[in-house]
């Protein structure tokens, strides 16, 4: 199996590891935007959250807000910029599906969800929302 997720949670290769349960892992990513960047991962493998079936969501979500716990408790942020790139145009580069947790101060320069792409839509939301 090649998937570098699978592998820590088969801990043939090494994690710094934040929170464990039966269904997740949490861990210091290896290249943090903020002190305390942390990843979580479903013990299972699947790469996207269409993917995903309610025990996995469910368990993910509880080792999401798990983990906040933590990381409020050591390093007392001020708040949390949580989310998770869902396919390869969106930044996925790991194939295996993890909710990435960053630790925020006041004043450190970040962005909100809303940087993350700024392009003008095509049409008016009227459109839009006749789509659905
Ligand atoms: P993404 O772009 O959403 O797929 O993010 C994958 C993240 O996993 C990146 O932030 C990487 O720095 C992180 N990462 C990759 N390999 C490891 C590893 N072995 N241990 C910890 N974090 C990792
Ligand atoms: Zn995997």
């Amino acid at each position: 199996m090649s998937c570098i997720f699978c592998k820590i949670i088969q801990k043939d290769i090494p994690a710094h590891v934040v929170h464990e349960s039966d269904s997740t892992i949490s861990f210091l990513d290896i290249h943090p935007c903020t002190k305390g960047h942390t990843v979580v991962i479903p013990k299972t493998h699947l790469s996207s959250i269409e993917d995903a079936g309610e025990h996995v969501l469910s368990t993910l979500l509880s080792g999401v807000q798990e983990t906040v716990a933590i990381l409020r408790k050591v390093l007392s942020p001020d708040a949390f910029s949580i989310g998770w790139n869902n396919g390869e145009e969106a930044g996925q580069v790991v194939p295996h599906l993890h909710v990435h947790i960053l630790p925020r101060w006041k004043g450190d320069g970040g962005g909100s969800m809303h940087s993350i792409v700024q392009k003008d839509s095509v049409g008016t939301i009227e459109e839009l929302a006749a789509l659905f």
